[in-house]
């Protein structure tokens, strides 16, 4: 018989899941979802092949660099010089192996991140929800979605409550399309398959539950897959800078081999010499390893990053962290722990304060005694999302599951109310609003109905008794012009002003003491036909009182905001709560000073471009919020040279993110789409981490200055004694092996220990370095002039002296001088502003371990005579070591008395 089922989006729930064998309330087993992973494969879309070791490889053999030192091989084999060319096609080995080396270490680096950032689902298996990676989802899978997440896989929508999802990767269309359960007709085209979610778009808002029917490349993100590959693979801005660097330097080296060779020839030496010196200057001249040896430092910044619970999902973000000026936060689970507890419940006027503490004794049934209050406590606890976990533990947004716990310490519990008063319909929580709605059915037996909703006059009152009831609850200020009566011990009472502001100031006093208040009002309707959606359903409310809850701050926040004062970064809380809680909980923490207030979305609306400029400078405490606000908010710092760090959560908050010059989206609480957004997550939802990543951005940035120091002054000292020496009469002081010998030692092992550089002391007690400051330093370039013309002049004059007394030695002794002058340069130039001595010699291991290694290979190689003959070397008396080693000691010296000096200055 031919296959004649409809496609999913023209067949019903009950007909698919049927066909794909799964119970939707229970979902697959886990033996079955096993069983059809390897079945169908993984979810997920066919890469480009990631970069292979083989690649890399190729990559290096054919870089400019191996290209250049090929060409003097061949020259070298074709003038006759056999060992000469052999001794090149090792430097070349050994080049190429270095490189190698570098690349891949970066490249896992890279992959590794990016697999920390892998996404996870929600399903429904074995009767519960389990979160599972996005990859392991398979066909006849129930996921469960809600507002930010990402549809990981194609599938028929089970249920749908005010579903909008976000299609543009898939059809280009950037507004949010309704979504239902509804079966649409066979042929409808992919944009009006209503009654579909599919891969890689994202759910603006509501909740659903969906049957997936196709996943990784069958998928129709699958189909266009081929679009999108490669994307997000871009250079960072400072590795582009670098290019840069890179291209100018290799110009500049190019003008001074013109001119060695000009006064080389000028001076007598043979074409081949000449010819061969040009290319070995070349290659000593740029730091070809400069890119490779950046983007490692990047990663291991990252992946330290990591350690500390902050998940670089963008590698800019490394090094953009350490420039950051303003750090941009949620209160709610950033600054604060987001363990809500309710302590004040409070019925128009009637106030009851609760003890805090978890384990606070039963209020017992006299408390329940109080109508209104039973009234308060059911609609906290049926407009809400809370479910109870098997173990009992409640699971879901903390605001939501403190109103469900003190509910159920007053011996309410939100299953049995939720099972008298089933949930017909809703309209979600977003942070524009600020309040939800939940709309129910009432059983039909009058004797099911809950005692709590006897307070309710229509309902009471049989004859008229409403079939449908809403509760809303939310923000106060924006829910009281809502409500046009209020339930007074069940009596209804037109909610005039006088009654309003007392509402008001009771939650406002509150608010000022850094609690948290939700109000909840009601509203019935007689025929359920007449049952609005949307906004319309919250109109015509009737007020029943509001809940208090605390929120206490974590605890190492207060340290985190000093350390960013004293690092002159400045903490910003960005919150949608009320305006009072938000400026207390300011001053809690140090963010603001005590006569400070909040200033709100709305009041920051009704500023001029000026004034908002201001404003963004000057307020540390931003309350009731927009996402739009947001977004003003780092459009207005950043149009001020400022660089702004923004945290978000919500799906309406990954704009600003975007916007940001660090969007950070949270670990835990955070959705796929402002995760997506973000250039980095936090693992734990901390502040006190956003802190702790920019320290680290620091120390980044800080490394890759102090190598690029380091292998510029050496460059510019080999370069320099190739151009000097002619001028003075001498003949070409290195040999082209010699330069490619101390090209290897500079630009090899040392320089990647510089990657692993630790923190110097006192870097979060300076301003932050200005984004797109030259890579060269503050100075842009003059230390390291003025490092390489002092290695220049100690180790020229010398030698330059040994030469004119006639000692064969000189050259021998030049080669070895610069190599352990780079060494010990390298040691100094570990910090800017601290003494080695202060950092300890041997806190960079690495460093250590790569020095003593290559001043090993450097006394062997002039003391082994084949390495001395091959390098046309003499050998070395006890007088010429102590002066190479006499002339390292005194470059050392001179770089810590310049440090000593130019900090004294500094301090004064
Ligand atoms: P925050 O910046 O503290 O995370 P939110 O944007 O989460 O603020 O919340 C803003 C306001 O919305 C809160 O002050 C509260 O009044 C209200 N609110 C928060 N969560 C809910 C919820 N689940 N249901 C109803 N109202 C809520
Ligand atoms: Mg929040």
């Amino acid at each position: 018989m031919p296959d004649v089922s409809p496609p999913p989006h023209a067949a019903t729930p009950a007909e698919l899941t049927r066909a794909a064998g799964v119970d939707p309330a229970r979902g697959l087993s886990a033996g079955d979802a096993t069983a059809r992973l390897s079945a169908h494969g993984p979810n997920r879309l066919q890469e480009a092949d990631p970069v292979s070791a083989g690649g890399i490889l190729l990559a290096q053999l054919t870089s400019p660099m191996i290209l250049l030192l090929a060409a003097a091989a061949v020259l070298s084999a074709a003038l006759g010089d056999v060992t000469e060319a052999i001794v090149i096609a090792v430097v070349i080995a050994l080049n190429a192996w270095i490189g190698f080396r570098q690349e891949y270490r970066a490249e896992r680096a890279m992959a590794s991140l990016q697999a920390m950032a892998a996404p996870v689902v929600t399903v429904r298996r074995d009767g519960a929800a389990t979160t599972i990676p996005a990859t392991d989802v398979v066909p006849g899978d129930v996921v469960l979605l809600e507002a930010g997440a990402r549809v990981p896989a194609d599938g028929r929508l089970l249920e749908a409550h005010a579903l909008r999802i976000e299609e543009s990767p898939l059809t280009g269309e950037s507004v949010p399309v309704d979504k239902h359960t509804d079966c649409v007709a066979p042929d409808a085209p992919l944009a009006e398959r209503a009654s579909m979610a599919f891969a890689g778009t994202s759910v603006a808002a509501g909740r659903a539950a969906m049957l997936i029917t196709a996943t990784g490349m069958d998928t129709e993100l699958g189909r266009v897959a081929e679009l999108l590959h490669g994307a997000d693979a871009g250079r960072t801005p400072l590795q582009q800078r670098l290019d840069v660097l890179v291209r100018n330097l290799a110009i500049a080296a190019g003008a001074i081999v013109v001119l060695v060779v000009v006064l080389g020839w000028l001076g007598g030496e043979s074409v081949e010499t000449l010819l061969l010196t040009a290319v070995s200057l070349a290659v000593a001249a740029i730091p070809e390893s400069l890119p490779a040896v950046v983007t490692i430092t990047l990663a291991l910044g990252a992946q330290r990053m990591l350690r500390k619970h902050a998940l670089i999902r963008r590698l800019y973000a490394v090094e953009t962290l350490g420039s950051v000026t303003t750090i941009c936060s949620d209160k709610t689970g950033t600054l604060t722990q987001n363990r809500m507890t309710v302590v004040v419940l409070d019925m128009a006027g009637d106030r009851r304060d609760l003890s805090d503490a978890d384990d606070a004794e039963q209020p017992g049934p006299a408390a329940l005694a109080d109508p209104v209050l039973r009234l308060l406590l059911t609609g906290g606890a049926l407009c809400n999302d809370t479910q109870r976990a098997d173990d009992g533990a409640l699971l879901g947004d903390p605001t939501e599951t403190a109103l469900v716990a003190v509910a159920a310490r007053y011996g309410l519990e939100k299953g049995d109310l939720d099972a008298a008063l089933p949930r017909l319909d809703e309209h979600p929580f977003d942070s524009e609003r600020k309040r939800m709605t939940t709309v129910h059915a009432l059983p039909a037996d009058a004797s099911l109905v809950p005692e709590a909703l006897r307070e309710i006059p229509a309902v009471r009152e049989a004859a008229g008794r409403p079939d449908r009831l809403a509760f809303t609850k939310g923000a106060i200020d924006g829910l009281l012009p809502l409500c046009t009566r209020v339930n007074l011990r069940g009596e209804l009472v037109p909610f005039d002003d006088e009654l309003r502001r007392r509402a008001l100031g009771a939650a406002e006093e509150l608010a000022g003491e850094g609690v948290r208040v939700l109000g909840v009002a009601y509203r019935t309707w007689p025929d359920p036909a007449a049952v609005p959606t949307g906004d319309a359903l919250e109109t015509g409310l009737t007020f029943v009182g509001f809940e208090g809850m605390v929120d206490p701050a974590r605890p190492e926040v207060r340290d985190a905001v000093a350390t960013c004062r004293a690092a002159g970064v400045r903490p910003v809380m960005i919150t949608g709560d009320h305006p009072l809680t938000a400026a207390a909980i300011g001053r809690d923490l140090g963010l603001i000073g005590p006569g400070d207030r909040a200033l709100t979305g709305a009041e920051l609306e009704g500023l001029d471009r000026d004034g908002l400029h201001r404003a963004v400078r000057e307020v540390s405490v931003f309350a009731r919020v927009s996402p739009q606000d947001k977004i003003a908010i780092v459009e207005a710092l950043r149009e001020q040279g400022h660089v702004a760090a923004m945290t978000g959560d919500g799906v309406n908050d990954a704009p600003a993110l975007k916007q940001a010059d660090i969007g950070v989206a949270m670990g835990i609480t955070g959705t796929d789409v402002t995760k997506d957004a973000a250039d980095m997550v936090l693992v734990d939802d901390n502040f006190a981490t956003i802190v702790a990543a920019v320290g680290e951005g620091r120390v980044v940035f800080d490394n890759i200055r102090k190598f690029i120091r380091n292998i510029l002054s050496g460059n510019f000292a080999e370069v320099g004694v190739m151009v000097v020496a002619p001028l003075a009469g001498m003949p070409l002081p290195l040999l082209p092996l010699q330069i490619l010998w101390l090209n290897l030692v500079t630009d090899g092992l040392p320089a990647m220990a510089f990657a692993v550089e630790p923190a110097e002391p006192g870097v979060m007690r300076r301003p932050p370095t200005p984004l797109g400051e030259s890579l060269l330093g503050s100075d842009r370039g003059r230390r390291i002039v003025t490092r390489g013309l002092l290695l220049l002049v100690l180790t020229f004059v010398p030698v330059y002296l040994l030469w004119d007394s006639g000692d064969a030695a000189w050259q021998t002794v030049l080669f070895t001088t610069i190599a352990f002058a780079e060494l010990a340069g390298g040691f100094a130039m570990r910090s800017e502003r601290v003494s080695v001595f202060t950092l300890g010699f041997f806190t960079n291991r690495a460093l250590v371990g790569a020095v003593a290694l290559t001043v090993l290979l450097q006394v062997l190689l002039v003391l082994v005579p084949v390495t001395r003959d091959l390098l046309d070397l003499q050998p070395l008396g006890a007088e010429h070591w102590a002066l190479a080693i006499g002339i390292a000691l005194t470059y050392f010296a001179a770089i810590e008395l310049e440090k000593l000096v130019v900090n004294r200055r500094r301090a004064a």
